[in-house]
């Protein structure tokens, strides 16, 4: 509704991400008109999001980051590149920099921080810049490309940037200069990184995390000045309090900000003790009721909040009590989740254990990459607070739970398995209460979204971010948002994630049409926002089974792997990693396996025959890997992609080589068929297998395709799996010939990798394609759709391109330093890792224990 002609004036200073909610939440609830608003902003763009800034560098432009617009909104009026100079409260007037006098009734300053800058010698030498503006981003841009991070200096070292601060801000810093192709370093005084979110066994585990990406890290360190070039004035480095120096032509200051709150004070208005315009519960400051504080320059009784979901509810709250309504801010969840150069970190509730009798469960295992700290009630029962460092996946689940009773034991729940303790029906969230804060950002309550899915205003996760905001601000609790649509029974639409409108079948056929070969072009181009742990790992996926040849740890591929694929290992319940080399068909030389048995014996690794027919090594220390690798390779073994969404075995009988019944050579054909398909990345695990007869000894039909010898050739079976839901395979042709049926075996893996959506085997493939079994018939067998040669032309593309990936690793030096950092570090702190000894092999420690012989 348009404004009224004797409308009260609005100013609102600074149009940041606050000062935009807080013109939303007014215009949309001022029904009456009562209202009309100016909105001066600095910038000269409308308000963006600053949270998801560092996306710019991961291809996010302006249009990406911008936020819905106000142009349009009736009754207010957006100045884009006019700033407010001076305040007069006595007469109710903002002078702004263009010289217009702006009368008003109400005036919200919503003016947020500045960068805080150490007032070190050479602060404000040219080549130092700040990281809180697209403008200070395009800048650090433009220097970076100046300071030509192709060029290495004639030493050969990479060019350096150095970021002063390791918060929060500075780890971002850190990896927007490690994306422009410079080598970071970070100096933080504190004795760890992000001090104010993790402690310090947090802290060392991102210390490590990050150092193995490339960030050189200076903990507990003062940055003494900033050294610049006598000839041209430019920064040429810095110089740390121990006299350390870092040659850099790049500084980014990211030490923490300061509220703005010079035109207030200029004002005459109080300031709090940190500084701040000092206002009350209502967010109205303590010396004019006309004016108002919200988002980063506010200090409410005394607290300044460097996180958007304050500064939102702040605006929400100015805006209920402009319309007569008494609200009052409610506090700040100070939760963070973020996901800091591929290493996640969230610190949620009282992290620090700052409540009387507060216990702390620790769960430390450096060797995973994985830190987790549960911070509980002095009877253990309640959960206060926690740390997560390395997999912070739980979070979005143990957040809410802040409050409330436990669903298990704290050191279960941390416990790699614990997740499913936290999903189970009966406990997590199924029992959390009504009034649990799901989406901290926006304060949603799961009674607030399970209401907008009951009464059919929200169907899906989009609709549900329309509806209540949650999920909007940092997206953490997005999962949780899907689980409970699910949980309600709401169909799913088929859009991969909150990032690709488009399922994944459609996204693979963008990917082959278009030939893009990098996820930050493909997101930019056909999706929005910076990826998720969705749609990154099946992206990757895509990009492997396209572009076979592209290593899967090349370039920005290696931060989309899940962890098994990171590492080119399983990772085992207790961080150690299992070894499974490719046995195709299960047929190995005595000289094999001996080589087999001595790489066990020296790494002390658990072996056990697998029931693919194959030799898994289990107990393998991360930093093991490329040696064992190294000597198995050297034997002529390969990586069996245990680890992988990708084929694992074609098993086998004996068949007619050996077997009275065998009427085929199903050894023969298993082999085949297991090298040709080795390393084909596909929606799920795929497992083949193949019988000589009709006794069906390999078990083929519990496979993804079983293959049964008769007397006039092949039977083709497809569809089967054991698992979870074991599904008998379909017979798909009977009696074809070897040609036929590898022909259409191409053809069905090919239009599986196409077509099915992620995570779903092809039984559950066949079952939801429209025609079933039938359907796939006449697409690959009797060609209905015209794609057969396409189908079989990928595959064929496939084979030629196929290179072993661990020996791809160990002969590239810059692949295999992706491992180094752990093979050169012999003074890792001990993993914690301990085994026992049964049946006359290592086993983790504590073994679980055998269940009682009889029943309770
Ligand atoms: C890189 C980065 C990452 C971040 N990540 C997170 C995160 O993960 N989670 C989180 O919760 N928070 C994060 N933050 C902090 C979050 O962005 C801020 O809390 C939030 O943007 C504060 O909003 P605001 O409107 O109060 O201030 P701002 O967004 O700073 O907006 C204030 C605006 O006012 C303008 N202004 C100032 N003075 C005047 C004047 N006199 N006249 C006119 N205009 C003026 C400024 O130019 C600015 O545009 C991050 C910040 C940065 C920089």
């Amino acid at each position: 509704m348009s404004a009224r002609t004797d409308a009260a004036h609005v100013v609102v200073v600074g149009h940041g991400m606050v000062g935009h909610r807080f013109v939303e939440a007014l215009t949309a609830r001022d029904d009456g008109g009562r209202f009309r608003v100016t909105v001066l902003s600095e910038e000269p763009r409308p308000a963006y999001d600053r949270v998801a800034l560092s996306s710019f560098f991961d291809g996010a432009d302006e249009a990406a980051l911008g936020l819905p617009p106000l142009s349009g909104t009736p009754g207010v009026d957006l100045r884009l590149g006019v700033s407010a100079v001076s305040v007069d409260p006595a007469r109710q007037v903002v002078v702004t920099s263009d010289g217009t006098s702006l009368r008003y009734d109400q005036l919200v300053l919503a003016t947020g921080s500045y960068p805080f800058v150490p007032p070190v010698p050479g602060h404000d030498a040219p080549g130092c810049f700040v990281y809180r503006t697209l403008d200070d981003l395009e800048a650090i841009r433009s220097a970076a490309a100046a300071a030509g991070p192709a060029l290495p200096r004639p030493s050969g070292e990479p060019v350096t940037g150095v970021v002063i601060g390791g918060g929060l801000l500075g780890l971002e810093a850190a990896n927007a200069l490690r994306l422009l192709g410079l080598a970071p370093h970070v100096v933080e005084l504190a004795p760890h990184l992000m001090a104010v979110q993790v402690d310090e066994g947090g802290g060392a585990l991102l210390g490590r995390l990050v150092t193995d990406l490339g960030v050189t890290v200076h903990c507990g360190s003062a940055t003494a000045r900033v050294l610049t070039d006598p000839v041209s004035g430019r920064v040429s480095g810095v110089e740390l309090a121990d006299g350390t120096r870092i040659d850099s032509e790049i500084v980014v200051f990211a030490a923490g900000v300061r509220p703005r709150d010079q035109l207030a004070r200029a004002a005459g208005l109080e300031a709090g003790p940190r500084g701040g315009v000092a206002v009350d519960q209502s967010c109205r400051s303590v010396s004019d009721p006309r004016i108002w504080a919200v988002g980063e320059v506010a200090a409410v009784d005394g607290q300044v909040f460097g996180l958007v979901a304050p500064g939102y509810a702040m605006a929400e709250t100015v805006a209920d009590r402009l319309l007569d309504g008494p609200a009052t801010f409610p506090g700040a969840d100070l939760s963070t989740k973020l996901k800091l150069l591929g290493v996640d970190v969230a610190s949620f509730g009282d992290a620090h254990g700052r409540t009387p009798g507060a216990l702390s469960v620790v769960l430390n295992d450096p060797v995973r990459g994985a830190y987790g700290k549960l911070v509980v009630s002095d009877d253990a029962r309640t959960l206060l607070g926690g740390i997560l460092v390395g997999d912070a996946s739980r979070y979005a689940l143990l957040r809410p739970l802040v409050g409330s009773p436990l669903p298990a034991d704290p050191a279960a729940l941390l416990a790699p398995e614990g997740a499913d303790d936290l999903r189970g029906s009966g406990s997590g969230l199924a029992a959390l209460p009504d009034s649990a804060q799901i989406c901290s950002c926006n304060a949603v309550t799961k009674g607030a979204l399970l209401a907008a899915i009951g009464d059919g205003s929200a169907t899906d996760v989009p609709g549900l971010k329309a509806c209540t905001r949650a999920g909007t601000g940092c997206g953490s609790c997005v999962p949780t948002l899907k689980q409970l649509l699910t949980s309600a029974g709401v169909a799913q639409s088929k859009a991969l994630c909150e990032h690709f409108a488009v399922s994944r079948a459609e996204l693979f056929e963008i990917v082959a049409g278009t030939g893009i070969r990098t996820f930050s072009e493909l997101v930019t181009r056909h999706g929005r926002g910076r990826g998720c742990d969705i749609c990154k790992p099946a992206v990757a996926s895509i990009l492997a089974s396209l572009h076979t040849g592209d290593h899967i740890l090349d370039g920005e591929r290696a931060a989309l792997q899940d962890t098994n694929d990171r590492h080119l290992a399983n990772m085992q319940r207790n961080g150690t990693y299992s070894v499974v080399p490719r046995i195709p068909g299960g047929e190995i030389t005595p000289a094999k396996l001996k080589v087999i048995a001595e790489v066990a014996e020296d790494f002390g690794l658990y072996t056990k025959i697998t029931g693919g027919q194959r030799i898994d090594l289990l107990g393998a220390r991360l930093e093991e890997l490329p040696a064992i690798w190294k000597r198995l390779t050297d034997a002529g073994f390969e990586s069996g992609h245990a680890y992988g969404k990708a084929l694992r075995t074609v098993k086998s009988c004996v068949g007619s080589t050996w077997c009275r019944y065998g009427v085929q050579d199903s050894v023969g054909l298993a082999i085949e068929l297991e090298l040709r398909y080795r390393g084909l990345r596909s929606p799920h695990k795929l497992k083949g297998g193949v019988s000589g007869c009709a006794r069906e000894c390999a078990e083929a039909r519990s496979k993804d395709f079983g293959i049964i010898a008769t007397e006039a050739g092949w039977n083709l079976y497809v569809g089967g799996n054991g698992g979870f839901r074991p599904r008998h395979a379909e017979l798909l042709v009977s009696d074809v010939s070897t040609r036929e049926l590898i022909a259409i075996l191409d053809r069905f893996l090919m239009f599986y990798i196409r077509t099915a959506d992620r995570l779903q085997r092809t039984a559950a493939w066949i079952e939801a394609m429209d025609g079933g079994l039938e359907h796939l018939r006449s697409v690959i067998v009797d060609d209905s759709l015209g794609i057969c040669a396409s189908l079989e032309g990928a595959m064929a593309a496939h084979i030629a391109n196929y290179r072993d990936e661990w020996r791809a690793v160990l002969d590239d030096p810059g692949r295999l330093a992706k491992f180094a950092s752990f093979v050169n570090a012999p003074d890792l702190p001990d993993p914690a890792i301990s085994f026992t000894v049964e049946r006359d092999q290592r086993i983790p420690a504590p073994a679980r224990p055998l269940l009682p012989l009889e029943p309770k």
